[in-house]
């Protein structure tokens, strides 16, 4: 059944050949129990692993069932070895990590057999071999002569008719040395064994046919007992490992070596996190850079503004903004954007010097939480929004807090207090520029009202006309023609100072008539006013119950209607603020369709030194790239390390037969499942920094720059590069032969 015709094994090592048999002659039958025998060195070892199918052969022919080998390569011969041989050795060869169970399990998963299949024979073995009690533990925890065995059980498993053993007592004390002997001898039924051992005495008894080898060659070879010799082979038709069952052994090898697992669990979190922060913070910079920057026309230069006007030039109905605000990406629509752009300067009227200034904002879109104060109740309290350096609001703090604050230039109409102050984070400087966080005014929506139409006011040219001639009016109390709103005064009237009366025919105005013309960007208006009292210094607190701090003398008081019809007109320029710069491009494509010019603020930004930004940049890109080189083959060598400890366990495998194909497929997913398992609690932990639930300094600093195709794309390179790593790593292992890359781990 199994033949041998003068065959030769060499080796070569080191330029020097050396012997391990020469012209082998023998036959072996099914039922037979072999005892080779001879001196140490003499070739036992190396005839059995060229019987196994382990180590190739250099002369000679070798039959199995008829079939000639010398032609077989190393894929022949792991089907070989799958078909007919299971070994065992003096040192095991057992899966340590595995339990008993699993290392019995194992041969007959590589085989093929679904695993519901596997169950019952694997127990049945055990049984058999004596074990039950030992099925869950791990064999590394066994004595030597359970250890072989779990072997013998797992040689059975493998349903094969040869069954070689070499030196299967040699680590064994002399009653477990029997038992083994014993039980050989007992499955040698129906099958081929053939044992190797020093000790012939404890197999004597037992054998039918003993081999004495001496210097490579065979001198004598007696059948002590007469066998009946089984001529039919029947060998069944094998299978291979499904993939369900590759997965489950993936996953096992996973974890079954926890500090194995751990190590990989650090290689791929190290380098999922070295990758991320090292592309996030490249991203942070791109971002924050790109921010810098100065405009002569706009002072809220956030990167998510867009600054709309009706192209056809018309005002924008709040039908208009109803349908901005269901646009996809809107976080907020300025409705008048002037406000943005206007820093306020409010000062204590007391001669302190205490002051503030900012951007003024509605109190609703005040965001956070207050560092210092409470939130206002009334519509003359504001909460500021300002620096952590600011002289007043934090080193005079509380006293800056019980100040009276007036527009500047207006002690009558404008005054506020501030209640609670709130301090901007990180104002990141680069490259020595300051970012352009404005400090913010939150006021209520009464308050930003009535801002708004000053600031309206402002921005117009406006025109006195009395007596058909005009007079340019400008916004500055107590200078002549400054147009002020009161409530004292009723609409179509208008009081004016004495002071003014030399423009009036006779150097009278009561009852006389006055247009105000308004002119701006998007608007002209013209109103015509009776004017139905003429003021003093020393009628106008009575009249117009205001206390005469400032000088007031020359202004020109109407109502308060007339005063929003010249000013408080429908928008004709809005600020549509996006959610996320991402959406800006697509946001303003859509207002485009709706009828508008977008105008993008973060493109009117003029940068300081552009030139030397773009240099930064590349040499920065150059560094990255550099930097990711380094560390993939940094943590391409470190698990490489790690996985050495796995040799021993496939050239396991492949003595078993498993073909090279099946085993890189159990390692990819055994890497493959480290390296998912690091990048998701990577990812776990940025979605608990994103949800506030912990805080996580790294990863807080650059989620918000990584998007979704950023992490996707981390995602690929690990599995790209656990797939080389497998592929490196298992086509080393199947360099050599099977026995070649076992000897050199053992
Ligand atoms: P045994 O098992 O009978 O002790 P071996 O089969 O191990 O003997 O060895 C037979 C001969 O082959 C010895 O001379 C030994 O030095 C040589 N040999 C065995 N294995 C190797 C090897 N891997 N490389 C080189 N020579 C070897
Ligand atoms: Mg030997």
């Amino acid at each position: 059944m199994l033949k041998l015709k003068n065959v030769s094994k060499f080796y070569y090592s080191k330029g020097v050949i050396a012997s391990g048999f020469t012209k082998i002659n023998i036959e072996f039958h099914l039922g037979e129990f072999v005892a080779i025998i001879g001196e140490s060195g003499s070739g036992k070892s190396t005839l059995l692993n060229v019987i196994s199918g382990l180590d190739s052969y250099e002369e000679g022919e070798m039959y199995i069932n008829g079939e000639e080998t010398s032609h077989y390569r190393e894929e022949d011969f792991e089907e070989y070895r799958k078909k007919y041989v299971s070994n065992i050795f003096q040192n095991f060869n057992l899966v340590n990590s595995y339990t008993v169970y699993q290392n019995i399990e194992l041969v007959m998963l590589l085989n093929g057999y679904k695993r519901k299949e596997v169950k019952e024979k694997v127990l049945e073995l055990i049984d058999k071999v004596g074990l039950k009690k030992y099925k869950k533990t791990k064999v590394s925890k066994l004595s030597g002569g359970q250890k072989q065995r779990v072997a013998i059980a797992r040689a059975l498993a493998k349903e094969t008719p040869i069954i070689v053993c070499d030196e299967p007592t040699g680590n064994l004390d002399s009653r477990s040395a029997k038992d083994v002997i014993k039980l050989l001898k007992e499955i040698s039924k129906d099958k081929l064994v053939i044992v190797v051992t020093h000790n012939f005495k404890e197999i004597e008894d037992l054998a039918t046919r003993v081999v004495k080898m001496h210097d490579g060659k065979i001198v004598s070879d007696k059948e002590v007992v007469k066998t009946e010799k089984v001529k039919n082979l029947e060998v069944r038709e094998f299978k291979n490992i499904g993939w369900f069952n590759k997965i489950r052994l993936g996953l096992r090898n996973t974890f079954n070596i926890i500090p194995k697992f751990i190590l990989m669990f650090i290689v791929f979190f190290f380098v999922t996190i070295s990758l991320l922060s090292v592309y996030g913070s490249f991203r942070k910079n791109e971002y924050e850079e790109s921010k810098i920057g100065y405009n002569y026309y706009f002072n809220d230069l956030s990167d998510t503004r867009i600054v709309i006007k009706k192209t056809d030039g018309s005002s924008i109905s709040n039908d208009d903004f109803n349908k901005i605000k269901e646009l996809d990406g809107v976080s907020k629509v300025v409705e008048n954007d002037l406000i943005l752009d206007n820093t306020m300067w409010f000062e204590s009227n007391d001669g302190s010097y205490f002051n503030l200034s900012g951007n003024l904002n509605d109190l609703d879109s005040f965001e956070g939480k207050l560092d210092y104060g409470r939130m206002p109740e009334n519509d003359n309290e504001v909460i500021y929004l300002t620096t952590s350096y600011d002289y007043y609001f934090v080193d005079k703090l509380e006293e800056a807090i019980t100040k009276d604050y007036y527009l500047e230039g207006d002690t009558e109409t404008f005054k506020i207090n501030v209640v609670g102050v709130k301090y901007i984070q990180d104002r990141a400087t680069i490259v020595g520029v300051v970012s352009n966080q404005q400090n913010m005014i939150y006021v209520s929506g009464n308050i930003l009202d009535s801002y708004m139409k000053r600031i309206n006011h402002e921005r117009s040219n406006v025109n006195v006309i009395i007596n058909n001639k005009s007079y340019e009016s400008y916004v500055a109390p107590g200078y002549n023609f400054d147009i002020r709103p009161t409530d004292r005064v009723s609409s179509g009237e208008a009081y004016v100072s004495e002071a003014i009366s030399y423009a009036c025919k006779d150097y009278y105005c009561r009852n006389k008539n006055l247009k105000i013309n308004v002119k701006n960007l998007y608007y002209e208006d013209e109103l015509s006013l009776n004017i139905s009292r003429v003021y003093t210094d020393k009628t106008v607190g009575e009249l117009l119950w205001l206390n005469k701090t400032n000088p007031i003398n020359g202004s020109i008081f109407i109502s308060n209607s007339d005063y929003n019809k010249l000013f408080n007109k429908e928008s004709y320029q809005a600020s549509v603020m996006a959610d996320h710069p991402e959406n800006v491009d697509k946001l303003c494509e859509d207002l485009e369709e709706l009828g508008y010019t977008t105008l993008q603020i973060r493109h009117t930004l003029e940068n300081f030194g552009a030139e030397a930004l773009k240099i930064l940049k590349i040499l920065k890109l150059v560094v990255t790239i550099i930097l990711v080189v380094t560390l993939f083959f940094i943590s391409y060598f470190v698990i490489k390390l790690i996985l050495k400890s796995r040799n021993v366990y496939f050239s396991t495998l492949r003595i078993l037969g498993a073909n090279f194909i099946h085993l890189k497929r159990i390692l990819d997913i055994e890497i493959f499942t480290d390296a998912t398992i690091a990048y998701l609690v990577y990812i776990g932990l940025t979605l608990l920094v994103k949800f506030n639930v912990i805080y996580i300094k790294f990863i807080a600093n650059i989620y918000e720059y990584l998007k979704l195709r950023d992490y996707v794309l981390m995602y690929i390179i690990l599995v790209l590069m656990s797939y080389l790593i497998s592929q490196r790593f298992s086509n080393k292992i199947f360099k050599n032969s099977a026995m070649t890359s076992y000897r050199e781990e053992v």
